[in-house]
């Protein structure tokens, strides 16, 4: 079967939708628990303001990492629940390991953990759910199987076989900030990316209503086009459908993330409007159309310090998504992205994504020109 044919890896598909919408929803709960007992915080317990790190979970008083934690290890308990369950042979390279949960003194974590990801797998059957893969109320999950299924994610990766990539929530900050974050599936065969599922529950449904509802799933199967679903099940629509007025140069939120001030003189160059977001959130809107441009230049390095090797959880299903919507994705330097080379992406450092071919070109010769500046104005300023 090509990959073109629309048969081509629709039960894979079917499958990483469910996993990836469940995940959501148990990340959306998590949040909710925190808006609510952080209310209830302010108002009963001590009547001081909460500072910001400190929340409550059902109870539980946990700094905002643990938080982020929560709804990290449980996302990841999902997805691999209901990938584990489908494909049993699979491997998956997860963001996630459950060594730390198996500590006597994370103990209530755990089972906060455990709770959460058994509420999101029992839940009811939607259309094209099956029970066969782990899904409805008549499945029991263990606290050891749960672990067990995070433990699943630790494969090293490689280039010559089919294996999942799992980021279950990347852009833990905007997470926590109730901002943008993104619940990440990607299955990668003989190191070509063919499947991405993106879950964004706090991006718009439609960018153009400000006011509309949020939650969006994002679908890319290789050669079959990519698709927005609305997290609540309503819509789907293809991509891309959007084009604002302004065109956007979407960057990380994190200064440490990238190379600020080389985005600033491109998009400078270029009359780019600049926007910070988290997560891979910035490769749906590129596929979209919403954001003309998605760059990630390296950030500099001091001391002798290796620069950051990214990896593959972090890209994989961004790039199919671009590329499928009519985009096209390089590293910073031109290069095509590796899949194949383990859990990190090598010498790819950093990426040019952009909503179609010919804007790239013309960022990749902004970017030759802003660098070339900088290099010249060093050289000037060494005596
Ligand atoms: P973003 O939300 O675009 O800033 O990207 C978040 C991702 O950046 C996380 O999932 C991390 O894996 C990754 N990350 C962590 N440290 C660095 C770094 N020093 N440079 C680039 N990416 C990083
Ligand atoms: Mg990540």
């Amino acid at each position: 079967m090509s990959p073109a044919s629309p048969e081509a890896f629709s039960v894979e598909k079917g499958v990483a939708i469910a996993a990836v919408r469940r995940a959501c929803l148990a990340t959306c709960t998590v949040f909710n628990q925190l808006v609510r007992d952080r209310t209830d915080t302010l108002s009963k317990e001590d009547e001081s303001p909460v500072t910001g790190i400190n929340f409550r979970l059902s109870g539980l008083r946990v700094d905002a990492d643990q938080f982020g934690k929560v709804g990290d290890y449980t996302a990841q308990a999902v997805i691999n629940t209901v990938l584990k369950n489908a494909f049993p042979k699979d491997p998956i390279v997860g963001e996630e390991g459950a060594a730390a949960l198996r500590y006597e003194s994370n103990a209530r974590l755990r089972e906060r953990v455990v709770s959460l990801a058994t509420n999101a797998l029992q839940e009811d059957l939607i259309d094209g759910e099956k029970s066969q893969w782990g899904l409805g109320s008549q499945h029991k999950h263990s606290s050891e199987v749960l672990l067990a299924a995070i433990d699943e994610g630790n494969d090293a990766g490689g280039p010559n076989k089919r294996m999942w990539t799992v980021d279950p929530i990347d852009g833990t900050k905007g997470f926590l900030r109730g901002g943008q974050y993104a619940v990440c599936l990607s299955l990668i065969v003989n190191s070509q990316v063919v499947l991405g599922v993106i879950g964004c529950p706090n991006l718009l449904t439609n960018p153009a209503n400000p006011e509309g509802e949020k939650g969006c799933i994002f679908v890319a199967v290789r050669g079959q086009g990519a698709f927005q679903i609305a997290l609540s099940g309503d819509s789907v629509v293809k991509l891309p459908y959007f084009r604002p007025e302004k065109s956007y140069v979407l960057q990380s939120e994190e200064p440490k993330h990238t190379n600020l001030p080389l985005i600033r003189q491109v998009s400078d160059e270029l009359h780019l409007t600049e926007w910070a977001m988290d997560s891979q959130a910035k490769y749906c809107c590129v596929a979209r159309g919403e954001g003309a441009v998605y760059l990630r230049m390296p950030a500099p390095t001091t001391g002798g310090k290796q620069p950051y090797e990214e990896k593959i959880w972090d890209h994989a299903p961004g790039s199919v998504l671009v590329e499928e919507s009519g985009g096209k994705i390089t590293d910073s330097e031109g290069a095509s992205l590796q899949f194949g080379l383990g859990r990190g992406m090598g010498e790819n450092r950093g990426f040019i994504a952009t909503v179609d071919e010919e804007l790239h070109g013309r960022v990749v010769s902004a970017l030759e020109r802003a660098q070339f500046t900088k290099d010249a104005n060093k050289t000037m300023a060494t005596p």
